[in-house]
């Protein structure tokens, strides 16, 4: 059987439905639920801080180029500024050899073989 509950934002106390069970603890008012959604969501940016972070990094050193490949067109300087030399230099060939492989995926298919 589920019991009564106070809404942990308005107070106010409710039945949870069957389907939440003990997992609710918000009634469901417009208002509660919509706070409700506001809190997981800050939570959830705050858990997820790094993301956006990164993100921001990632816009900042990379942009893909055009055609039919994704290229990757990094700034380097912005790298080194980021990173220091000895990584700049690492993710500088690394990025060489992510834009080989695209160049080698645009090629056309060979033809296949006759039996
Ligand atoms: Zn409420």
């Amino acid at each position: 059987m589920i019991k009564k509950r106070p809404c942990k934002i308005c107070g106010r106390w409710f039945r949870a439905s069957n389907r939440e069970g003990d997992r609710q603890r918000t009634c469901t008012r417009r208002e509660c639920q919509r706070e409700r959604h506001r809190r997981n969501c800050k939570q959830w940016r705050e858990r997820n801080r790094y993301l956006e972070k990164e993100g921001r990094v990632r816009d900042r050193l990379i942009k893909e180029g055009g055609g039919g490949a994704v290229r990757l067109k990094v700034d380097l300087e912005a790298v080194r500024d980021s990173v220091g030399p000895e990584q700049a230099v690492l993710i500088e060939e690394i990025v060489k050899v992510l834009n080989a492989g695209a160049r080698d995926s645009d090629l056309p298919e060979r033809p296949k073989k006759k039996k």
